[in-house]
């Protein structure tokens, strides 16, 4: 417990590795560690190729993890072996995928591919049920009844991702990994289904990994919001905090990116603008991962890693700009 806050999952210094061929490792996570409480939206934000779906699938144990530990609800996930466990967290702790049809198989009906945690889980009494849970769940999600003797390919992008939103919940869960949920689809109708995930949370004390991105994306849904950049985590903060005050120079550099309506504003205001693509992250530059596109990068950057500490209040950063020891005298190298 936290301020009250209950705490849900807990991920202590996972790491999730891939290994190429026998000379190459992909450090996909390496190493982040933070906790979510129950009923909240973690955010959690980077480029593509920083490793925050690959977080997102090992918290699952879709990925089996490399290193470290991921406990739910004070149990630890990663050392659960029977499968009578395993089940029990797979009911638990469900995702939605970004890409909703090529999650959906196209030869079952949106009834069947609905009720198939209902089936696993053996959670129906019988046929009549079965059949009025997946007519419930999908007017949840608003579609209706007719919907479900449809196949995937007659839906429209925003209503395949709601197929996939009654899916998850058929199990009842407690906890959903939403992997870029919104991304694939249409501007107007992104708005339609962060509401709609919203007001899930609401009615059924739904706690959420959101991923995406970019941070335009997770500012209306996240209470916390967690930055990830070549596997590390760079900052975390209340949504409202990171928005006001970022810390790390690459959230600065992520904000920088979202446009501004007014174009007044727009001119005026200072940008960090970090050029290049994300370093590979089989061969990670030394000291801070960033330090190749960062703007503030001093010697000690490449040099030593930064720790990832309490700046303030709920607010975290890994920056050598935020040491205690920090030397005003250090030479930026850019
Ligand atoms: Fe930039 Fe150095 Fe901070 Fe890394 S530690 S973000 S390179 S200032």
């Amino acid at each position: 417990m936290d301020n009250n806050r209950e705490r849900l999952l807990k991920i202590e210094n996972l790491k999730k590795h891939f290994k190429i061929d026998r000379n190459t490792v992909l450090k996909a996570v390496d190493g982040i560690s933070f906790d979510i409480y129950k009923g909240e939206t973690f955010g959690l934000v980077g480029e593509s190729g920083c490793g925050k779906s690959t977080a997102g699938r090992t918290i699952l144990r879709l990925h089996e993890a490399t290193e470290g530990e991921v406990y739910f609800a004070d149990e630890n996930v990663h050392t659960k072996k029977s499968a009578k466990q395993l089940k029990k967290f797979n009911r638990s702790m469900q995702m939605i995928f970004q890409d909703p049809y090529a999650s959906l198989n196209p030869r079952m009906t949106v009834k069947d591919i609905i009720a198939e945690g209902i089936d696993i889980h053996g959670l129906a009494k019988n046929k009549q049920d079965r059949l009025n849970r997946i007519n419930s769940l999908l007017e949840t999600v608003g579609l209706n009844r007719d919907h479900g003797n449809r196949y995937p390919h007659e839906f429209s992008g925003g209503q395949r991702q709601r197929i996939g939103i009654a899916r998850a919940l058929a199990v009842d869960p407690d906890f959903i990994v939403a992997d870029e949920p919104i991304s694939a689809l249409d501007v107007s109708i992104q708005a339609q289904v962060v509401n709609l995930l919203k007001r899930l949370q609401k009615e059924r004390g739904l706690t959420f990994l959101f991923i995406a991105h970019d941070l335009s994306m997770v500012k209306h849904i996240s209470d916390r919001v967690g930055v990830m950049y070549l596997g590390n985590m760079a900052e975390i903060a209340a949504s409202d905090d990171l928005y006001a005050e970022p810390l790390h120079p690459y959230t600065q550099a992520l904000l920088s990116a979202i446009p501004i309506a007014d174009p007044k504003v727009e001119r005026s205001r200072d940008r960090i603008i970090v050029e290049g693509d994300v370093p590979s992250p089989v061969d990670p530059p030394s000291g801070c991962r960033f330090r190749t596109r960062c703007p503030f990068a001093m010697d000690v950057c490449a040099k030593v890693d930064p720790v990832f500490q309490k700046y303030k209040k709920d607010h975290w950063v890994a920056c050598h700009l935020y040491d205690e020891d920090y030397n005003e005298d250090y030479k930026v190298i850019q």
